[in-house]
C-alpha cells in the first residue's frame, strides 16, 4: 500500500503566461486526503475550484485547458507532470489569471520548487486504477494505447521529417525512471507557426527562452538541445501531466505515437467509457494518529518506491 501525499507548505512561483504574454502568479497549497489537484483562479473569486480533471477539460489545441462556466485555466500539463513526478496526489493550485506561466518550457522550475519545499504522506491509502484489457484510440497516423501493466509507464514515439527530430523515442517507468530524465525537456514549435500565432494574438509571451523553436533547417535556440531526443522527452512529459487528468494513480503500459493532448484526452475517456476496461483497487486503510510503528514502516516502504 502506498500512502497519498501533499505538499509540506505553499510555493508561489511568477512567470508569464505563453499566451497572454503577460506576468502571472501561481501558488501551489497543501490539499487534504482524497481532494486530488483543484484549480483556482484568484482574479475571479466567484469562480468554484474545478477539479483537475480530464473531464473539465475544454481545448486540447496547442495546451491542455481546463474550463468551468465563465473561467479557464490553459497550459496545465507541465505543472501536472511535475506533480506527477513528485508523487503529490492532492494539492490546490491558484493562479491569478488564464494560464499556469510557461516558465522556461519544462516542468524543471516547477519539480524544484516541490523539491525545495518537500512533500509529505497523509493518513490515507492511495487508490489506483489497474487496466483489465489494452485499449487504444487512433486518429490518422497518430495512436494511443494503454495495456495491462504492474507499474505505471508511458512510451513516447514522435517520427517527424526535420533534421532535427527524424524518429526519437523515450521509456519512463515509474520507479525507475528519474522524473528528472524528462522534467527539464522544453516544449517545442517551429518558427512559421509561431509567427502564425503571434499574427491571431496567441504565443505573445513565447520566446527562445521559454520553448525550442525550429526553422526548416535547424533548432534556433542559440543553447541547442538539452538531449538529442529533447522531444521524445517532451512528449513524454506532456503525457505524464495529461494522464494525471485521470484523477487516479494509473498502472498501465501507454504506448504513444505522435500522439498529443487531444489523443490522450480521448484515451482517458476511452477507458473511462467501459467500466469492463478497469478495476480501482483501494485498500480504503487509514492510518490512525496513533500508529507511529506502522506509519514509519510505511512511510520507509514509500521512500523506497520513489526514490
Ligand atoms: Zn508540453
Amino acid at each position: 500500500m502506498i500512502l497519498q501525499r501533499t505538499l509540506k507548505d505553499s510555493i508561489t512561483l511568477t512567470g508569464v503566461g505563453l499566451h497572454s504574454g503577460k506576468a502571472v502568479q501561481l501558488t501551489l497549497k497543501p490539499g487534504r486526503p482524497g481532494q486530488g489537484i483543484s484549480f483556482v483562479r484568484t482574479d475571479l473569486p466567484n469562480l468554484l475550484p474545478m477539479a483537475g480533471h480530464y473531464r473539465n477539460i475544454t481545448n486540447t489545441q496547442l495546451a491542455t485547458t481546463l474550463g468551468r462556466g465563465q473561467g479557464s485555466i490553459s497550459t496545465v500539463e507541465h505543472l501536472m507532470s511535475a506533480l506527477q513526478g513528485a508523487g503529490i496526489d492532492n494539492a490546490s493550485v491558484e493562479v491569478d489569471g488564464p494560464e499556469i506561466p510557461i516558465m522556461d518550457g519544462s516542468a524543471q522550475p516547477f519539480f524544484d520548487a516541490i523539491r525545495t519545499v518537500g512533500v509529505e504522506s497523509q493518513r490515507q491509502s492511495r487508490p489506483y486504477l489497474a487496466l483489465r484489457r489494452k485499449v487504444e484510440v487512433q486518429v490518422g497516423d497518430k495512436w494511443a494505447m494503454v495495456e495491462p501493466s504492474s507499474k505505471f509507464e508511458v512510451h513516447g514515439s514522435i517520427d517527424w521529417a526535420h533534421p532535427s527530430i527524424g524518429y526519437q523515442e523515450f521509456h519512463y517507468i515509474e520507479g525507475h525512471t528519474s522524473f528528472s530524465e524528462i522534467s527539464r525537456a522544453r516544449t517545442f514549435g517551429f518558427l512559421r507557426d509561431v509567427e502564425a500565432l503571434k499574427r491571431m494574438g496567441l504565443a505573445r509571451g513565447g520566446s527562445l527562452d521559454n520553448a525550442v523553436v525550429l526553422d526548416e533547417s535547424g533548432v534556433l535556440n542559440p543553447e541547442g538541445l538539452r538531449y538529442a531526443n529533447e522531444f521524445a522527452r517532451h512528449k513524454v512529459l506532456d503525457a505524464l501531466g495529461d494522464f494525471k487528468l485521470s484523477g487516479v494513480a494509473i498502472r498501465g503500459y501507454f504506448r504513444l505515437h505522435r500522439a498529443g493532448h487531444d489523443l490522450h484526452s480521448q484515451l482517458l475517456g476511452a477507458i473511462f467509457r467501459d467500466p469492463d476496461n478497469f478495476e480501482i483497487i483501494d485498500s480504503g486503510m487509514y492510518i490512525p494518529r496513533r500508529a507511529p510503528g506502522i506509519r514509519a514502516a510505511l512511510a520507509g516502504r514509500l521512500a523506497a518506491t520513489v526514490g
